[in-house]
Order: structure tokens, then sequence, then C-alpha cells
């Protein structure tokens, strides 16, 4: 008979639980027995409830992931705003001059170019599909420790012990497990803030996702479905402070000017958050009996809205890499099968990481040449044709 194998995930978040969806609905399913762990309480979707604050632009490419294993259906049934149009430009241009950037889905002939769904949703249709699996889920259960066993890895709860052959760990940008195996990672504070609410717009979103560059980083304005769009502004420690404890009205005020009254006077419409942005690289995706994932391995800007992107694509990578190694019989947790998953996305995730770096240092600058030869840069590149095509498919997720 052939052996079974216990995989503990570690972290129920949106990489996370996409890796066990997708273990979960593997063929080689029935030869895994499949834990997820969790320290906060199991998160609860409501439509009652107002939209949440933290939302994410979710590519073509996940959401036919999501498709995948069930999980898109709920999500479109709930609610989901769609984008169809992308405006990028320069804080020393206007939104609708010809160095701007323009997208159109009609160009990539997609219906959108991507959907703007809160985490917590994404969430909740992954939990349908493992609530109908054999999976284990354990929710307010912080792992207070992982050390080797033998050939595997004991993982500890508060009382309770689990062995496993694969500890995945899916747990965040300040990962447990990371740091309980002593893997190290390469740090690039950016010295800058998401500053994260909603708003009303006094002109219509247009299904349109904005974004202005601005010399103390770049301003997101993602369309969501009930009118009001979503807040990404990305800037220095000052400016963020400033933010959180101004009035509705003043930071309303801040965010019209930073936005340059594109969508004409912006009305504040939700709570509002701040997240320290870093850029960081786990220096190693993989270990005997370890793999990481998602935030756990790499945070980048959110600039383009790639971080939960890139750990869909790493769930999707190594699940994918676990069924061909059960299908032949070889051990999931083996470092010679972990390393295909880290071969195939550790130099993709960097190349994507250095593109955000970048693009915010090149947009950050105060030198006159710089921001000229960047005017000229954006005109070139939407005059570029196949490189033009290219970086959209990839930003799409449909291509590479
Ligand atoms: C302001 C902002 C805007 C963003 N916008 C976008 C966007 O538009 N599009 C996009 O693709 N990405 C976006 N991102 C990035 C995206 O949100 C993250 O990349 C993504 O949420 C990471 O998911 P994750 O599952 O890897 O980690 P997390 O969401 O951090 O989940 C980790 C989970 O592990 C659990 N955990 C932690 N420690 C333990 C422990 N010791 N024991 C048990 N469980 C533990 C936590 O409770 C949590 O549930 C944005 C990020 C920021 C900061």
């Amino acid at each position: 008979m052939n052996k079974t194998f216990d995989v503990v995930i570690v972290g129920a978040g949106i990489t996370g639980l996409t890796a066990a969806a997708l273990l979960a609905k593997s063929p080689q399913s029935n030869r895994l027995r499949l834990t997820v762990i969790d320290a906060a309480a199991r998160p609860v979707f409501s439509a009652d409830d107002d939209v949440a604050l933290r939302v994410s632009a979710v590519a073509l490419g996940s959401a036919a992931l999501l498709e995948s294993v069930g999980a898109w259906e709920f999500v479109q049934g709930a609610r989901v705003g769609a984008y169809d149009r992308m405006r990028v430009w320069d804080e020393s241009g206007h939104a609708d001059s010809s160095a701007a950037l323009s997208f159109d889905a009609a160009e990539f002939a997609v219906p959108q170019l991507g959907f703007i769904v809160e985490n917590v949703l994404l969430q909740q249709a992954l939990l349908n599909v493992l609530d109908n699996s054999d999976a284990e889920l354990l929710f307010e259960a912080p792992i207070s420790a992982l050390e080797e066993n033998g050939q595997k890895y004991r993982v500890a709860i508060e009382n309770r012990n689990f062995d496993a052959d694969l500890v995945i760990g899916a747990d965040g940008a300040r990962s447990f497990v990371r740091k309980s195996v002593a893997i190290s990672t390469r740090d690039w504070p950016y010295g800058q803030s998401a500053i994260v609410t909603h708003l009303t717009p006094e002109k219509p979103h247009q299904n349109t996702a904005w974004q202005r560059f601005l010399r103390d980083g770049p301003l997101g304005m993602l369309p969501l479905a009930d009118g009001r769009i979503s807040v990404v502004w990305s800037t220095g420690q000052d400016i963020a402070e400033q933010a959180l404890t101004a009035t509705d009205e003043e930071l309303g005020e801040m965010l019209s000017a930073a936005s340059d009254y594109v969508l004409g006077a912006l009305t504040v419409a939700g709570p509002r958050g701040a997240f320290p942005l870093v850029a960081r690289h786990a220096e190693k995706y993989v270990l005997p009996g370890i793999a990481l994932i998602g935030d756990a391995a790499h945070a980048v800007h959110p600039l383009a809205g790639q971080g939960a992107n890139l750990g869909l694509q790493d769930a999707a990578v190594l699940a994918q890499v676990i069924s061909t190694a059960l299908a032949k019989d070889e051990c999931p947790g083996d470092r010679p099968v972990l390393r295909r998953y880290e071969r195939e996305r550790k130099g993709e995730n960097a190349q994507m990481m250095h593109l955000m770096t970048g693009l915010n240092r090149l947009f950050a600058t105060d030198s006159t040449l710089v921001r000229e030869l960047r005017v000229i840069g954006m005109r070139l590149f939407n005059n570029s044709g196949p490189v033009r095509d290219r970086a959209v498919k990839v930003a799409l997720g449909v291509g590479r």
C-alpha cells in the first residue's frame, strides 16, 4: 500500500488556504493528511458588513486558479469589483497626457483587467472549499514551537503536537516558521508606510484602477463595486503619521490633492490603517521538510498590487510539485522535491521585487534629469508595442 504523508500548513491567509485547497483537490489528496493552523480567529465574511479595509487587486491568472478549486464562484456571487482600465501617471504630468500610461481590457481581448476583492472574502471562499474536504482546520491556535523530530518536524500548539513530513510556512511577513528554522532574509526598508482607506469620489471611478506616482511614493486608487474607491497611499513616515491623526475632512483634502483631483474631491468613507513597507526576501524558500510561501518568503511593494498574486502562484507551483512527487512515490518533504518549487518561484519573485523597488525609486527622485527621462520613458513604453503587451500580460497573470 502507498504511504500516507502528514502536511501541516501554518497560516490560513490567502496563500496558505489556496495551497490547502489545491492539495485537498489534487488527484493525490487521499495520500495526504492535511492540517491548517492559524493563530487568529476563523475569518467570516458577511455581505451585511461594510466592505473590509483590506482588499486586493486579483489578477486574471489568480482568479483562474481560484476557479480551478471551486472558490471563485462564491467570490463572484458575493461582491467583487472589476476594473477594465488602468491609468498610471507621474506627478509632473496629467492623467490624460501623452506620457500617462493607459491600458484597456478591450485591447487585450479580455472582459476585464482584474478584480478588486476583500481579503476576508477570498479566505471565506477558500474555507468553504476546505470545509467539504478531509483537511483539519484549527483556528486561534498559534504555533509555539517547531523542532526537528527524527525525519519529521514537530509542530506544537498549546495542547497538541503534530509530526509532519512537510511544514508549509504561510504565516506572513514575520513568519514564525521561517525564524524557527533559521532561514535569514534580506530586507530593504522603503522608509514609507501605506495608508489604506475607502473614499467616495466626486466623479465616477469609471471601473478604472488609478495610480499616480508622487515623489514620496505612489498613490493607488482601486474601484469598489459600490462606487467608492479603495486607496493605498505609500508615503513618507511623517506624512503617514499626519494622515493617521488627521480628521476625515483633512485626510480627504490630503488625498484629493495627492490624486490631483482626477476624480474630483474625495470624501473619506471608511476606517483607515497604516502598513510599514519593506521589501524582504528569504535567502532560501526550502529546507528538507520545510517550504515557505507567500509573504513568509517575500514581501514586495504594494504599488502594482502583486503581493497576494505572487503568493497564489507560489501555492500553485508547490501544490503541483507535491502532487507530482506523490504520483512518483516520493516524500513531499524531500529536498529534491522542494527544490523544484524553489527553482521555479524564487527567481521570478526576485524579479518582481526588484522591479517594484526600482520603479518606486525611479519616481521618488528630485533630479530634473531623471524626471524628464522618466516622462520620455513612459512615452516610449506607451508606443513600444510588444514590450508593452508583454509587461501588461505579466501584470494580468496571464503571461511571463
Ligand atoms: C497596504 C497593502 C496593500 C496591498 N494590496 C495588494 C493588492 O492590491 N494585490 C495584491 O496581490 N497584494 C496586495 N498586498 C499584499 C498582500 O496583502 C499580501 O501579499 C498577502 O495578503 C499575503 O498573504 P499571506 O497569506 O502570504 O500572508 P498573511 O495574509 O500575512 O497571512 C498569514 C497568516 O498566518 C497567521 N500566523 C502568523 N503567525 C502565526 C503563528 N505563529 N501560528 C499560526 N498562525 C500564524 C496569521 O494569523 C495570518 O492569518 C498589499 C499589501 C499591503 C500592505
